[in-house]
């Protein structure tokens, strides 16, 4: 039985193709599955009815399943969603005044380290599929209650309006699933969102960003986190096999691509580590030639890390003296930090496979402020 969340519209054509069905099909179904997120075949009016039958025994529409919904004092709301074998994801809804930005994982727990995110520290369990990757989309649609209604024209209002793959994982390291995900996003019959408003984020994955420019030129961000190789062979694991250089020469190359004219660099501040204003200096020379903006993010804690988060005043000072040289630059905030939303505190349930870690590090109880709902 066939998941059809996991295609996105050239395979869900072919896929038809081979029951020799013809690609308008395909785009009817996809239809009804992401614009008007319906699971069950009998909804799907205009398909027609032997067409039905069929899609029931060799297909299904299967969304995941949430264990979990918290909703913080700020309004940010996070799902934990079952991916089998008590392994458990999370995806992150961040209302604000004039946008709704979805924060998306990639894969269960994560390979690469960094020594400052409480995913990394949890080791890796597996890629997750397409249908696990756009299924945050459309169960995060569905509960919203942002999904269109057959025959109603697209208002061009969205609740979601932004989605960034910034949850767990490197999305960059499950490329394929990460690709199918966004095409889908993109996708005039299904989410129909903008390439600004649809980020990649990555630890600096370079042959990856090249294919991705090439594949889905999305907006992209870049962890980089430090100045210096030295620094950032430490912070960031993944920097010894792509060091700076070459991460930052991927990045000029992505711009001739891009849908916007620069890219964002997220730098996690860290106190004592990497949040001197000579920190500020040296990146300044390192992004001399990369047009860019930065997203500056104070550590947000988590058990078991000895990384403190900078007074705001050092924070300040950080952004001003790039502000100074005239580099767009922004302070992330912090939402929903009271039900462990933020960047770096999302946990989910991972097994971790790859044997690094003796004891399993079990993600915090959730606190008792959340509403559940599920
Ligand atoms: N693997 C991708 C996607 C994860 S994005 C990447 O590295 O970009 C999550 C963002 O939150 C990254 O910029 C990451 O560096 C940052 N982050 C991780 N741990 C954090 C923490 N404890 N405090 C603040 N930001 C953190």
């Amino acid at each position: 039985m066939v998941n059809l969340l996991d295609f996105d519209a050239d395979s869900l054509t072919a896929w038809f193709a081979a029951r020799g069905e013809k690609p308008f099909r395909a785009r009817q179904v996809l239809r009804w599955i992401h614009r008007f997120g319906v699971d069950n075949f009998e909804q799907m009016t205009d398909v027609a009815k032997s067409l039905r039958a069929i899609l029931a025994t060799d297909a299904e529409v299967r969304g995941p399943v949430p264990i979990r919904d918290s909703t913080a004092t700020d309004g940010t709301r996070k799902w934990l969603l079952d991916v089998g074998s008590t392994n458990a994801v999370e995806t992150v809804f961040i209302p604000e005044a004039n946008r709704g930005t979805l924060c998306i994982s990639s894969q269960v727990g994560c390979a690469l380290e960094c020594s400052f995110c409480s995913t990394g520290k949890q080791g890796f369990n597996r890629n997750l599929s397409t249908a696990e990757i756009i299924g945050q989309l459309w169960h995060a649609n569905r509960v919203l209650g942002a999904v269109k209604q057959p025959g109603v024209g697209d208002s061009g209002e969205r609740v979601i309006s932004n989605v960034v793959m910034m949850g767990m994982g490197e999305p960059l390291a499950n490329y394929d699933n990460t690709v199918a995900a966004l095409r889908l996003m993109l996708d005039d019959n299904a989410y129909g969102l903008s390439r600004r408003r649809v980020t990649v984020s990555t630890a600096g994955m370079v042959p990856a960003i090249d294919r991705l420019r090439e594949d889905v030129p999305v907006a992209l961000a870049v962890s980089l986190h430090a100045p210096t190789d030295a620094l950032r062979d430490e912070l960031v694991p993944l920097n010894r096999k792509y060091p700076l250089k070459e991460l930052l020469a991927a990045c000029q190359r992505y711009l001739d691509k891009a849908p916007r004219d620069f890219i964002t660099f997220e730098y996690v501040l860290i106190a004592g580590v990497n949040d001197r204003e000579a920190d500020a200096r040296a990146l300044l020379k390192l992004v001399r030639d990369v047009p860019c903006k930065f997203n500056l993010i104070p550590f947000n804690p988590f058990p078991g890390s000895a990384y403190r988060k900078p007074a705001a005043e050092q924070v300040r000072r950080f952004q001003e003296a790039l502000m100074q040289a005239d580099i767009v630059t922004t302070v992330r905030k912090t939402r929903g930090d009271d039900i462990d939303a933020a960047c770096g505190q999302l946990a989910g349930q991972v097994k971790d496979r790859t044997r690094r870690h003796s004891v399993q590090v079990i993600s915090r109880q959730t606190p008792q402020t959340e509403e559940l709902n599920a």
